[in-house]
């Protein structure tokens, strides 16, 4: 044993802060090996980028001008040259998006531009349509409108040949697509998706469909943790439901460790369960049992399972609904995009004035689910919603929002401000 303690890893029962099991967590988990998979842009949406991609042109390829109007020579618009306020220039001609220019400009000359059309040699301002007087040929606009270089974008003013356009481990978002596209790069490198086996455990967990014996709940876990794998780009390989049967835990847990990256399991890992699914974790790998101080969601088992040569990472999450989303939130998110290759980056956490006062007491990280919404002020404010309870899934249903109230952090007065995780985001 280092002064550090015994590794996380360790099998064992391991008590640990929010930050002190994300970091073990992360620490273990590096890429996957793997080829990289040449994929269309339009396949790519949510994926990793396998390798940086370097811009093979500059974007724009050409000065051009960001407005329709009449594209001159800005020297023009000296001080001197414009001391009687307006700027005279005969038209000779007009450029359109798209189009080679076929017309030399002169002094004293100017060209009729459109949106988006290259901006001849020489040519580099240009005054918008909307402020000129137009008299057949003869143009002119007040000296003081434009200065000079106005409304021209520049070659390679996004994209600059050469340089690193999107890095490796970059996840795929709509506008990245878009960025891609305007390389002219039709496919893109990207890493493989991870590969997760998913199952529920617990005698009493039905699927839904079948009848509901007595006792028995319909088993919500795989529905939500399986759209939250999909929403991160995993293939989720569904388990079914496990029976608290050692034998048979043994065996899909064989199968998963054989067939994929990682393995999310929810229940069998409370108090009342622990005992036959420890012992099943120590025969087929390192897995450490966690009570990390946090709610919902204390306890936890994460480590790795062998299967010959194969290694599967196990993130053993709690059975309650809502502590095992939160989990999966908290402590598998950012390592399963690790392992996928991705750079995971902190979600922004979002400062808002909590309506009501908010119990808490320190040394543990709470999430409690909860609106942000406008109040009657226009002020956006937090309000929590009634059950907490880790079981009530509605809580997540109707919630927006969870409150992170911190590990150190005690109780809340009502008005004060609190650290808010937004659901969703805008892309
Ligand atoms: P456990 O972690 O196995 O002790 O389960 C804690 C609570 O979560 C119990 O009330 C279980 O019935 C419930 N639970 C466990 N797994 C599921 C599941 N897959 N779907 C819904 N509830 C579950
Ligand atoms: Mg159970």
């Amino acid at each position: 044993m280092t002064e550090l303690g015994p590794s996380p890893l360790a099998a064992g029962e391991h008590n640990l802060s929010v930050a002190q099991a994300r970091a073990a967590i992360l620490l273990a988990l590096s890429p996957l090996e793997g080829a990289p998979q040449t994929t269309p842009l339009a396949q790519a949406l949510g994926r990793v980028l396998a390798a940086d991609v370097i811009s093979p042109l500059d974007v724009p390829a050409h000065d051009n001008s960001a407005m329709d109007g009449y594209a001159f020579d800005g020297a023009v618009l000296s001080p001197k040259l414009a001391r009687s306020g307006r700027i005279e220039l005969q038209a000779v001609g007009s450029v359109m998006a798209g189009q080679a220019l076929a017309h030399a400009v002169g002094q004293g000359q100017c060209l009729r531009i459109m949106t988006g059309a290259v901006l001849p040699p020489g040519q580099d301002t240009v005054v918008p349509l909307e402020l000129c007087s137009i008299d057949g040929e003869h143009i002119s606009f007040d000296a003081m409108a434009v200065r000079r270089g106005d409304n021209r974008r520049m070659r390679g003013e996004d994209l600059t040949l050469g340089r690193p356009a999107l890095l490796a481990g970059h996840v795929l978002r709509p506008a990245d697509l878009g960025l891609l596209a305007s390389l002219g790069l039709s496919e893109v490198s990207l890493h493989r998706r991870l590969r997760v086996a998913l199952f529920s455990s617990g005698d009493e967990v039905v699927a839904p469909g079948q009848p509901l014996p007595p006792g028995s709940i319909y088993d919500s876990n795989r529905a939500s943790l399986g759209a939250a794998l999909r929403r991160l780009g995993a293939e989720v390989i569904d388990l079914g439901v496990v029976r608290d049967d050692p034998a048979e835990l043994r065996a899909v847990l064989q199968q998963a460790a054989a067939s994929a990256d990682a393995i999310i399991t929810s229940g069998g890992v409370s108090a009342g369960d622990a005992d036959h699914t420890r012992s099943v974790l120590a025969e087929l790998g390192q897995v450490g049992f966690w009570k990390v101080a946090m709610r919902p969601g204390r306890p936890f088992a994460f480590g790795a399972l062998q299967a010959g040569e194969r290694k599967a990472w196990l993130f053993a999450l709690p059975g309650n609904p809502v502590a095992a989303l939160v989990t999966f939130y908290v402590l598998a998110r950012d390592g399963l995009l690790q392992l996928a290759g991705a750079r995971p980056q902190a979600l922004p956490l979002l400062r808002v004035r909590s309506v009501a006062a908010i119990r808490k007491r320190p040394g543990r990280t709470e999430y409690q689910r909860a609106t942000v919404a406008q109040g009657d002020d226009g002020q956006w404010q937090v309000t929590l919603f009634g059950s907490q309870g880790a079981g009530i899934l509605r809580s997540m249903s109707e919630s927006n929002a969870l409150v992170v109230l911190h590990h150190e952090q005690g109780s809340v007065a009502a008005g004060e401000m609190v650290d808010v995780w937004p659901f969703d985001g805008l892309v």
